[in-house]
């Protein structure tokens, strides 16, 4: 498997919020992409891994992804240890990714900004020759960070307006977390109020470039310019 763009999350569902709208719109310029959840939302209040594991499948489909997996790390404890981090390269080094989306490396979550440490630190070793006899190495030619909850002025925003409602019905694909189940219900907003502040999530950073919905990403080279007259984001 060789894949061009991997988004790896802590969580079954982070891709939908965070970044999905950049891999269905990337599936749709036919680029292979991929999903490699750390952990199956075992400490999650609503559902079991298993359904969570079920509704993932079901998303990935929408979001035209040509493979989602899940590492069965421990939700809500995520660690960065030498064995997280070797079975992470491994993956890697199977997946074959060009490109790897990572969460912002802080967050509110600890989960989260493990998850954007781990994922640095895995791509790292997947590049390194001697780690592993029975796999060749492989080093992801780009890192970029999902900046979408973190605040923070984005490198670039990707355009996702044509790709927002089928991201959202990925999302609800998710029903053990947001469908209408009674217990835990205060802790997860309905459909409508998802929708309401995806939306106004999407449209802010839309509006950062002149469309409707966006998705924020941050990296930690400087943006090449080859180009200057044909430039994006208009000025006046
Ligand atoms: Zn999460």
């Amino acid at each position: 498997m060789s894949l061009d763009l991997l988004a790896i999350a802590a969580h079954p569902d982070d891709v939908e919020q965070s970044c999905g709208g950049a891999l269905i719109k990337m599936a749709g310029m036919g680029y292979r992409t991929g999903v490699l959840d750390l952990t199956a939302g075992d400490m999650g209040t609503r559902g079991t891994p298993e359904q969570r594991l079920a509704e993932a499948q079901v998303a990935g489909k929408l979001m035209l992804l040509r493979e989602r997996q899940n590492l069965h790390f421990p939700d809500a404890r995520l660690e960065n240890t030498i064995s997280a981090r070797m079975t992470l390269a491994m993956k890697i080094r199977e997946m074959q990714p060009r490109v790897v989306i990572l969460p912002y490396w802080e967050a509110r979550h600890p989960d989260h900004y493990r998850a954007a440490e781990l994922g640095y630190e895995a791509c790292f070793l997947a590049g390194l020759k001697k780690l592993d006899e029975y796999s060749g190495p492989h080093r992801p030619y780009k890192i970029i960070y999902s900046s979408l909850y973190a605040n923070v002025t984005p490198s670039f925003v990707v355009d996702i307006s044509a790709q927002f409602e089928r991201r959202m019905a990925a999302l609800l694909s998710y029903q053990s977390q947001y469908g209408a189940a009674a217990d835990g219900q205060a802790l997860f907003p309905q459909e409508q109020g998802i929708r309401e502040r995806l939306g106004a999530i999407a449209r802010f950073y839309g509006n950062l470039i002149g469309v409707r919905y966006g998705e924020p990403f941050v990296v930690k080279e400087t943006m090449r310019v080859d180009d200057l007259v044909t430039l994006g984001v208009r000025t006046l």
